[in-house]
């Protein structure tokens, strides 16, 4: 029997599919090893080496059309680029927005704005890490949001305030959700909002400006302070009105491709708990002999399998174009709750070491952690099977 990528255990996971893709992005993280991440951890820095040298790849371009310089690959392999990075313990949360707002642009853009964006995108000259959805006073009931743009002439003027709007300080551009039509002048909440494609070096300091929040984890984001922000007419993206659409035709990419790093964060976990309950001696044997503790590590790599199959299966239909919202919800939830409890059992298998920062397990401990509540929250996803599939009354 082949050995799998990782060594967990004897099991050849039939999954692990296309492996020229996991080879490519494996080889480019090792130069990347924990030493690093622990580093920019501490630091509280950006990754920018190794972003570049993802970018340089080609590995960021992945869903970008030929056409426009990428590689014209599906969610299905872009979710394995995500996951070997977050499998070998390093942390996509820096750079894989990337990849699922370009979708906005590519779908609903004009083709003035994707041959002037895609293709520097595409070779990092420029960067699109950004998306401002979140408000501090609306949170997860996006239609009420407060930011607003109004047309005048061949610009709009935006005024409002972001919330955990990440990667800001190291994207050139961002999309930003904005309402163009007041709430109480719409027939559905969902109308009059539109997606504007801002370039950040214009805005900041001429109309933004960026306060840093310090999170639990290494996770550059922030809030951001709109006042009169001029963004040209001609950077709207798709037509006035339709932007929350087109927000969440994007969703169901990101749902996967969250799935994807958590599922890669789950195996880390693993392999990292098991190495060491082998390693370890306790009272003259491995701990890992201990029912106590290989059934937790045991429990948690099941979880990760199933979870691992409603990825694929979600990023399938995705890549078939046939409705997955269901599925992609449903694999951010399994995939986030079961690197969580692999995080769990593999602080709990190390003991005090876990805790140790030189043991990695802490870190990607509290990194895995945001999956519960970012992009949506569990909560967010229960009531969206609730509605959606079950055919339950909307709850809120
Ligand atoms: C590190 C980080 C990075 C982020 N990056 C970005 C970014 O780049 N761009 C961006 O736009 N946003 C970003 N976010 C925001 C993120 O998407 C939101 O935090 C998330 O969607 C939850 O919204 P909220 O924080 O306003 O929580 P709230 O909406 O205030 O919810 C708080 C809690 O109440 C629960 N809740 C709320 N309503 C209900 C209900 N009806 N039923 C049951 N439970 C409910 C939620 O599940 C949640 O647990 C980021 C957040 C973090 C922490």
């Amino acid at each position: 029997m082949t050995e799998p990528p990782h060594g967990v255990g004897a099991y050849r996971n039939p999954f692990s599919r296309h492996e020229d893709v996991r080879q490519g992005v494996r080889d480019l993280c090792t130069r990347y090893p924990d030493a690093y991440w622990r580093r920019i951890d501490r630091e509280q820095a950006y990754p920018e080496e190794f972003v570049k040298a993802l970018t340089g790849a080609g590995w960021l371009a992945a869903l970008i059309p030929e056409e426009y310089g990428g590689s014209g690959m599906g969610v299905t392999e872009a979710s394995v680029i995500l996951e070997e990075v977050n499998r070998s313990g390093g942390n996509s949360g820096a750079c894989h927005a990337q990849m699922y707002i370009m979708g906005t642009l590519l779908r609903h853009g004009s083709e003035k704005q994707k041959r002037s964006y895609l293709p520097k995108i595409a070779s990092g000259e420029l960067r699109l890490q950004s998306f401002g959805v979140t408000e501090p006073n609306t949170g997860t009931d996006t239609t009420k949001l407060r930011t607003t743009a109004v047309r005048k002439g061949d610009r709009y003027v935006v005024n409002g305030q972001k919330v955990f709007i990440s990667r800001v300080q190291h994207s050139d551009l961002m999309t930003l959700l904005v309402r163009t039509t007041p709430l109480d002048q719409v027939k559905k909440k969902s109308e009059g909002m539109s997606v504007l494609l801002v370039d950040l070096r214009d805005a900041i300091g001429r109309g933004i400006t960026v306060r840093p929040i310090r999170t639990m984890m290494n996770h550059e984001t922030n809030e951001l302070f709109i006042d009169d922000l001029e963004v040209p007419a001609e950077n709207l993206i798709g037509e006035e009105g339709k932007g929350f659409r087109y927000i969440l035709d994007g969703m169901n990419a990101e749902r996967i491709l969250i799935a994807a790093e958590c599922v890669g964060d789950g195996y880390w976990f693993v392999e990292r708990a098991t190495a060491y309950a082998k390693e370890r001696i306790v009272f003259d044997r491995p701990i890992g002999r201990n029912q106590g503790v290989q059934f937790p590590i045991a429990r948690a790599y099941v979880n990760i399998e199933a979870a691992n199959l409603m990825r694929f299966h979600a990023a399938e239909l995705f890549d078939a174009g046939k409705p997955c919202g269901a599925e992609a919800n449903m694999s951010k939830l399994l995939a986030a709750d079961a690197s969580w409890e692999a995080a769990n059992a593999a602080i709990q298998s190390h003991g005090g070491f876990g805790f140790a920062t030189e043991y990695d397990i802490e870190r990607k401990f509290r990194e895995t952690r945001l999956y519960q509540v970012a992009p949506i929250s569990t909560n967010l996803i229960l009531s969206y099977v609730a509605e959606h599939v079950l055919g339950l009354p909307r709850s809120y």
